[in-house]
């Protein structure tokens, strides 16, 4: 439907345009002059990348890439020139024609298309399609931009809310989720859960399209994976039908938005003591060190946090995949980009933009599995495309890498999701013990360190380095103690690891050893564990200071 709208909308530009030519002949000569100059800028902005690959530089750092850019740069102004010119021209073609009958062509048009009727589809929903276009044109409008048509595939999403029907506030309560009817509740229904497997299935009915009445409706039924339980108390305010291809097939999602009513936070006089947790990740032994937890319990060791042997060994499974998977596709790069280079597509083909960006990669980009799959699977369903020579190459690497290929993309998206539950069930425990949380509050700069240096880490580096997402636990630990009540706080984290956490002293001239002694008192450190002592101790302090001045006040 946004297609049909897109096309409607371009008709009732190229109309808008043919009357205001016919009304004035300078505005019909402007025009054509503004055409050409906007191919020119076209063919100006090709220029200018090309330059910029075959230099193999971003900024305008050599002479060619600064000429075609200067020349892109004059382009430019002179448009800006002419719309300004073209301005008054418009406007006085603009009283010539008759506006009224356009916008009247083109708002009856839309309307046909939006009906039920013409686009099949479920009333509310084309409503918000139309809405959502309307919202884009007007910005268009505004922007100078151009709407585009969207390629639909199948993939999309339902949206719904969730409210009673009396009530003018959305949500309702898991239990009313569980037992809605139609009646109630149009669009969605749960029918009851299966509980005979590992794990629970809700049967839901939902309506696909449809119009007003029952009888026009489409109803399908669908048995979702009950993948995490609601949570008591919770208030659920809308839901997201999320359609996905996977292979020939689709997958839908049901994506809740639930409001979880926020516990009263538990005074410090009510609180077990204080806790301080270093998260920085380090490599141990086989696994990795996720966190460093002291409490002010003195027969409790620190606690280490770290991540299960399994997980380890399954992500460094996956990217030894990857790395094969890479040197692979390097070498079909290598072999196929000098016979690319020599079958060139037309520049007006369908696939030109994915020819040039796997035959003129500048030199230092090797060829990566991706773009290699991609190319390939377009390889296989049109074969004749290039001469046998390219082909054959190209399907030898297939068939040996793309069930790879496949298997390196579910098995990460799984990790994802089984690091999200290893910091939820850390954080739980965390948080089980009811003491005051002390975090250190986020250093970004860290993070772009270890960003830039990716690409040189080794594949066990990298597998670690997955495995520490230190934002994602910091978030986990916080959302579990919202949800309990248990109070937190966050301390700057300048000298946590530099201070003794016996005497107090700070040694500057600490830089990242893992273990060091104090030169002042001589106890010997671990930098983690003292890091999270530290933390504990400010926390023990900052709870000190609010029961004597009680109010909130951080050392
Ligand atoms: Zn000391």
């Amino acid at each position: 439907m946004w297609n049909t709208l897109v096309a409607l909308h371009r008709e009732s530009r190229e109309n808008w345009d043919d009357a205001r030519r016919a009304a004035s002949i300078h505005y019909s000569e402007k025009m054509d002059e503004f055409d050409t100059l906007q191919r020119s800028i076209t063919l100006q902005k090709k220029a200018l990348r090309q330059a910029r690959m075959e230099d193999g530089s971003k900024t305008g750092e050599t002479p060619r890439v600064k000429s075609e850019y200067a020349a892109l740069k004059r382009l430019f102004q002179e448009s800006k020139n002419l719309s300004a010119d073209l301005k008054p021209l418009r406007k006085d073609a603009d009283g010539k024609i008759d506006k009224k009958a356009l916008k009247e062509a083109y708002r009856n048009k839309c309307k046909q298309a939006v009906s039920v009727k013409n686009c099949g589809i479920y009333r509310r929903t084309a409503d918000q399609i139309h809405a959502n276009f309307r919202t884009a044109r007007d910005k268009a409008f505004k922007d100078n931009a151009t709407m585009r048509f969207h390629p639909f595939d199948g993939t999309g999403y339902f949206q719904f809310r969730c409210g009673r029907r009396d009530s003018k506030t959305d949500g309702i309560t898991g239990d009313e989720f569980m037992t809605a009817s139609f009646r109630g509740f149009m669009g969605f229904a749960v029918q009851g859960i299966d509980n005979s497997k590992k794990k629970p299935r809700i049967r839901v009915k939902a309506v696909l399209t449809g119009g007003a009445t029952k009888a026009n409706k489409v109803f399908h039924d669908f048995d979702w994976i009950y993948h995490r339980p609601l949570p008591p108390d919770c208030q659920i305010q809308n839901g997201k039908i999320l359609r996905a291809r996977v292979g020939d097939k689709f997958k839908y999602d049901l994506v809740l938005t639930i409001n979880v009513p926020v516990s009263e936070v538990i005074p410090p006089s009510k609180l077990n003591g204080t806790i301080g947790i270093d998260i920085g990740f380090r490599r141990s032994g086989d696994t990795v060190l996720v966190a460093t937890v002291m409490t002010d319990d003195a027969v409790q060791p620190p606690l280490e946090v770290k991540a299960p042997l399994k997980m380890v060994s399954a992500l460094e499974h996956v990217i030894d995949l990857q790395s094969e998977l890479d040197h692979a596709a390097t070498d079909l790069g290598k072999a196929i980009t000098p016979l690319l280079l020599a079958n060139p597509l037309p520049d007006d083909h369908p696939k030109f933009k994915l020819w040039q960006s796997v035959a003129k990669r500048p030199s230092f980009v090797t060829l990566s599995y991706e773009k290699a799959y991609k190319f390939a699977l377009w390889l296989n369903r049109e074969p004749d495309t290039f001469p046998k020579e390219i082909t054959r190459k190209v399907f030898t690497w297939w068939r040996s890498y793309s069930r790879k290929y496949r298997e390196i993309h579910n098995r990460r998206k799984k990790q994802l999701t089984h690091r999200k539950h290893f910091y939820r069930q850390v954080a739980y425990d965390l948080v089980a013990q009811r003491k005051l949380i002390v975090l250190e509050k986020i250093d970004l700069s860290r993070f772009a360190e270890t960003k830039d240096k990716d690409t040189k880490l080794s594949n066990k580096a990298r597998a670690q380095r997955f495995l520490g997402a230190v934002s994602e636990l910091r978030d986990a630990i916080k959302n579990a103690a919202d949800r309990e009540g248990v109070p937190y706080i966050e301390v700057n984290p300048a000298y946590t690891s530099k201070t003794c956490s016996a005497c107090r002293h700070l040694n500057k001239e600490l830089k990242a050893e893992k273990k060091w002694d104090c030169p002042k008192c001589g106890v010997v450190h671990d930098r983690d564990v003292n890091a999270a002592s530290n933390l504990q101790q400010m926390g023990k302090r900052y709870i000190e200071t609010v029961e004597k001045e009680n109010k909130k006040v951080l050392e």
